[in-house]
């Protein structure tokens, strides 16, 4: 049993009545297990992180940008261990455990520079009335519960941690029940650089766990990625209690290709789109949008390519994809195969679970998926890849943009002043063109229409974490 629980600057084991498996999902088997952090403790915590507040708020901005500092080097310091880990509970291959790494620190070394900026941001306000002055301050939103998902535990937490704690709030993590461990390392590196107890909490736990800190009342605010049905909870939570939320949630996001594409070059970016963490992105572009001119070509090269991928065990084999993540998942798109095959869909690749232990499938495609199709307009969160044929591009954005989610989208053209008007046409929140599932710290994460409220990452993402407060002084 792990000790899991981060409170107040103190390790301690979970009093909640959830026990949680930690499973190496290539295996299909538990390698760990925790109690959950009980209602109580998620009070605690709350509790230690506003016990914290008022003295973390008052540290200057460059005290808090050496800790953030701290963290990138100290993650960067278990580099193996955290790739290992996560190879091992999410079935990441090694160079996207690698990748994920890089850009938990990338993001600590961000929030640092940003955190030192914060006095220049603190600055007078010309008025155009006389005598009177005016200056800006831009202080903590106060206390945050951050609720993350499975599927970039290191990255989505990194996200939120790193911003909030720049801006100077306190924070209360409740990281995914499927992946706990991962995150327990933020809570070593808290401990390892002298972090003042209470200003990072971290408790973990199920559903009850997050239900319990989305519903406190001691929040200033709640930050969520996850799913919209969690979601919309999170945000009646937040109605409930007049209080601010961050909502990430998922996609069904649209890759768009021109028939004036390299064949072998689209084909990359497709793949890639599809089956980077064995599809389990909010950001997988899963609905692909194809040129007429293009698509007899594209589709055989884009099937060869899917079933040529090397499926398997990222521990023990050299691998383009490893398992999903949970059972959960596993069931979930085995369940979309099924629906695939009561609808007719045309399986052009996969479309079935691996005859192997573990939480195998095989990257999937399916071609001329009618628009009502569940696969066409659901999430499915797994390698599965439903392909539409377009005329003309007003045909291509509208048949983009047809969807409840707004999240990413990618466009794919040699004709680089179509691609920037399609791009501009797309309701969706990021645009990559002619690259895929590119995400920069500078640049700002989140979606429109169901996918989210808000957005993280570049200034965006610190101000998620700051209030505004202006100071007026009547000068007579
Ligand atoms: P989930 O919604 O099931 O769980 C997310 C978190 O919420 C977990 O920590 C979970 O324990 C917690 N939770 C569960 N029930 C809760 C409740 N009633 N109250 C409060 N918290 C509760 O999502 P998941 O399966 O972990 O992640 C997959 C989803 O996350 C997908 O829909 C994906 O698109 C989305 N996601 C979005 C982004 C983004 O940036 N937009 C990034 C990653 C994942």
């Amino acid at each position: 049993m792990t000790t899991s629980h981060y409170i107040a600057g103190r390790w301690v084991e979970g009093q909640g009545s959830d026990c949680i498996s930690v499973n190496d999902p290539a295996l299909g088997q538990p390698f760990a297990e925790l109690m959950a952090a009980s209602v109580g403790q998620v009070d605690q915590a709350v509790t230690a992180a506003r016990g914290a507040l008022h003295a973390w708020k008052s540290t200057s901005a460059s005290e808090r940008a050496a800790y953030l500092r701290g963290f990138a080097e100290q993650l960067g310091q278990r580099r193996e261990a955290l790739i290992t880990l996560q190879m091992r509970n999410n079935g990441k291959p090694r160079h996207e455990a690698e990748i994920d790494l890089d850009d938990a620190i990338a993001t600590f070394g961000y929030y640092a520079e940003l955190a030192e900026q914060l006095p220049s941001k603190n600055r007078d306000v010309p008025l155009a009335a006389p005598g009177f002055s005016a200056r800006t301050r831009l202080e903590p939103v106060g206390v945050v519960g951050l609720i993350v998902p499975w599927n970039f535990p290191l990255v989505t937490s990194a996200w939120k941690l790193a911003p909030a704690l720049a801006a100077g709030c306190t924070v209360v993590l409740k990281p995914s029940e499927v992946t706990p461990l991962i995150e327990q390392a933020y809570g070593q590196i808290a401990d390892a650089l002298g972090l003042p107890a209470g200003v990072l909490n971290i408790v973990n736990g199920k559903a009850e766990t997050g239900a319990a800190l989305s519903n406190h009342n001691g929040l200033d605010k709640l930050s969520f990625t996850g799913s919209n049905s969690v979601g919309s909870q999170v945000m009646r939570s937040a109605s409930a209690q007049c209080r601010p939320v961050t909502l990430e949630l998922g996609g069904k996001s649209a890759i768009v290709v021109f028939d004036d594409c390299d064949v072998g070059q689209a084909v990359e970016w497709i793949v890639a789109g599809i089956t980077w963490n064995a599809g389990q992105m909010c950001s997988a572009t899963s609905r692909l949008l194809v040129q007429d001119g293009i698509a007899e070509a594209l589709l055989p090269r884009l099937q060869e390519a899917l079933e040529n991928l090397r499926v398997g065990n990222p521990l023990t084999e050299e691998v383009d994809m490893g398992p999903l993540t949970s059972q959960a998942q596993w069931l979930k798109v085995a369940g979309y195969f099924a629906t695939a095959r009561e609808e007719g869909l045309q399986c052009l690749a996969g479309g079935k679970a691996l005859d192997r232990d573990g939480w195998f499938v095989s990257p999937t495609l399916y071609a001329d998926v009618p628009k009502d199709s569940r696969l066409w307009t659901e999430e499915i969160f797994g390698p599965v890849l439903c392909a539409r044929r377009f005329a003309t591009e007003e045909q291509a954005i509208a048949e983009a943009n047809d969807s409840r989610f707004g999240l990413v989208a990618t466009v794919c053209s040699a004709d680089l002043d179509r691609a920037e008007r399609v791009a501009d046409a797309l309701e969706v929140g990021h645009v990559w063109i002619n690259s895929v599932q590119a995400v920069f710290v500078e640049t700002s994460w989140g979606g429109t229409k169901g996918s989210g409220i808000g957005r993280e990452l570049g200034p965006w993402g610190l101000s998620a974490y700051q209030s505004v407060k202006h100071v007026t002084r009547c000068l007579g």
